[in-house]
């Protein structure tokens, strides 16, 4: 859907890996003409690779990426995207991936985050003794799709990175490199999760697009503002059973950002009891 909002506006997204390749089609869905700043360093905000450390959380991260781009470009719209990886928060041994994506709009003065959770990443890293447990590891972690990086296991030659590995001669030459010049005949072995070199967070950054396009696509009922999103969950699904209130989702408050108008939407989920497996009673 094409929002009178943005027709014709230029957006300005926020990325030196690529991103625009799964993000400009879809923000170009909303009317917006979508262009990517020449030499716009992103790095400098914070790296994968620990060389940088990121200022702040992930969503202050991506605003000040944003932020940036409108005054280098003096235009009004900016996209930017931010990831993290992380154990899963309750499954440790499963990594997974958050990608956010922040669309701010100056003229109208919204700032709508779009939003991917997923397990479906290959972020992982080990510490390596040969060329052959390096072939291993690139060969559990989808390489050479997906890029890969090799660097020393100490602090003192922690400069030396070789990133973007998409090749074995590449991955062979960094490995020999790093275990003949390491004190401790070991290297770090990580994969490169930069989204040019990582098809699979690709998708996410995709999904996250997907879902920051659904929340502008939603517009308050009484001001007409992009972006009336979920701000609330509200548990207490009776149990199908015996009525009892479950933990699970009953109810999800809407609000405007703008106007601060609220809406409660009853069984997002779309059954209005839940299983009774659920039910603490029923279930203990
Ligand atoms: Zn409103
Ligand atoms: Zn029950």
């Amino acid at each position: 859907m094409s929002l009178p909002l943005f027709t014709n506006r230029v957006a300005v997204l926020a990325t030196m890996h690529q991103k625009q390749q799964v993000m400009a089609p879809i923000l170009e869905e909303l009317g917006l003409k979508v262009i990517v700043p020449a030499n716009f360093n992103t790095d400098i905000f914070g790296t994968f690779t620990r060389e940088v450390k990121r200022p702040g959380t992930q969503i202050e991260a991506a605003r000040i990426k944003a932020q940036k781009v409108l005054e280098i470009t003096g235009e009004t719209i900016a996209v930017a995207s931010e990831g993290s990886f992380a154990p899963h928060p309750s499954l440790p041994y499963i990594s997974s991936n958050r990608e956010i994506v922040i669309f701010i709009d100056k003229e109208n003065d919204l700032e709508i985050i779009g939003e991917e959770f997923s397990i479906d990443t290959n972020h992982s890293y080990q510490i390596i003794n040969s060329v052959d447990e390096a072939y291993e590891f690139a060969s559990k972690v989808g390489f050479p799709e997906h890029g890969l990086i090799v660097m020393f296991d100490e602090p003192k030659n922690s400069s030396e990175v070789f990133k973007g590995i998409t090749t074995l001669d590449q991955l062979t030459e960094a490995v020999n490199f790093v275990l003949s010049h390491s004190t401790t005949g070991k290297a770090h072995i990580e994969t490169d999760m930069r989204a040019m070199y990582n098809p699979t967070r690709m998708k996410n950054i995709e999904k996250a697009t997907r879902n920051l396009i659904s929340k502008i696509n939603s517009c308050c009922q009484r001001c007409s503002a992009p972006g009336f999103e979920i701000t609330q969950r509200i548990q207490g699904l009776p149990c199908e059973l015996c009525y009892a209130p479950t933990l699970l989702i009953k109810s999800v408050i809407y609000q405007c950002k703008k106007c601060e108008y609220k809406e409660e939407k009853l069984y997002p989920d779309g059954a209005e009891f839940a299983d009774p497996g659920q039910c603490m009673y029923c279930n203990p």
